[in-house]
C-alpha cells in the first residue's frame, strides 16, 4: 500500500477521537517524507538530532519536526532554529539546554516529559517523582523559552495487550496528576503522545492525543 493510502487509513481511524498522528519518518530518504506531506502529514517525527536537521530544509516550511529520540545536551542547539517539540525531555539539564537555545533564537520550544513505563530496563524516561522535582523546582519556574505540552511513553515491545494497557493507563494517570496539580490553568498542556505502529490502536483507546506511526506507513525499516 501506498504511503498516501496509509496515512489516509489511519487518519480516518483517529476520527472522532482526540488522537492526531504524527509520523515517524527516521531513516526514510526525503522524497518519501516529501510523499507524506503531500498526503497531509504535517508532523514528523525523528528520533537523531543530525538527520532531522539535515532533511528540515528540503521539506516545507510548515512542517512540525518532533525529536522523539533522546538528545544529548550537546545536540540542542542543532535543533533550536527550527524544532517544534521535544518529545524526549528527561533531565532537568536538558530542559535548561533547550531553554537555553530557544531564547538565543528567539523562539519558544514546546516540550514533552518522557516517563518510563515499560518493562525494558533499556527504555529511557522520568519517573513521576523526577518529574516532579522538576516542575517544583525554582529554575523551572524561570524558563520562557519552553513550554511543557505533555507527556510522552514508549511501551514495552509485546503483544500482551493486558500490559500494554497498563502501560498506556500508567501514563495517562501521571499526565491527569500534573496536570491536575501544575497545569490547571495551561490549556497548553495537553498532549499525551503514545502509541506506534503495533499498538496506536489500544493506545487511542487509553486517551492518546498523539500517535507516533512509522513502519505502518512507510513498511520496515529494515
Ligand atoms: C521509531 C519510533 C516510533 C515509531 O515506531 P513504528 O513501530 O515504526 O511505528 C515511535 N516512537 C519512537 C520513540 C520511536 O523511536
Amino acid at each position: 500500500m501506498s504511503i498516501a493510502t496509509n496515512i489516509h487509513r489511519i487518519n480516518a481511524e483517529l476520527t472522532g477521537t482526540p488522537a492526531r498522528l504524527c509520523v515517524v519518518t527516521k531513516t526514510h530518504p526525503v522524497e518519501k517524507l516529501q510523499e507524506a506531506y503531500d498526503a497531509g502529514a504535517r508532523c514528523f517525527g525523528e528520533n537523531r538530532p543530525q538527520e532531522m536537521a539535515a532533511k528540515q530544509p528540503q521539506l516545507p516550511a510548515d512542517v512540525e519536526w518532533h525529536l522523539i529520540g533522546q538528545l544529548q545536551t550537546n545536540k540542542v542547539k542543532l535543533l533550536a532554529p527550527f524544532v517544534h517539540t521535544i518529545q524526549s525531555i528527561d533531565s532537568a539539564k536538558l530542559l535548561r539546554e533547550i531553554n537555553k537555545h530557544a531564547a538565543a533564537n528567539g523562539r519558544v520550544i514546546n516540550g514533552l516529559l518522557q516517563f518510563h513505563i515499560a518493562q525494558e530496563e533499556t527504555k529511557s524516561g522520568l519517573t513521576l517523582a523526577e518529574a516532579e522535582e522538576i516542575l517544583r523546582s525554582d529554575e523551572y519556574q524561570q524558563f520562557q523559552h519552553v513550554r511543557l505540552t505533555g507527556v510522552m511513553g514508549v511501551a514495552t515491545f509485546t503483544h500482551d495487550e493486558a500490559q500494554l494497557r497498563h502501560e498506556f493507563q500508567q501514563l495517562r494517570g501521571y499526565f491527569e496528576h500534573l496536570k491536575a496539580t501544575y497545569f490547571v490553568a495551561d490549556d497548553a498542556f495537553r498532549d499525551i503522545s503514545m502509541g506506534m505502529s503495533g499498538d496506536y490502536p489500544l493506545a487511542v483507546a487509553e486517551g492518546s492525543t498523539l500517535v507516533r506511526v512509522g513502519s505502518a506507513i512507510f513498511g520496515s525499516r529494515g
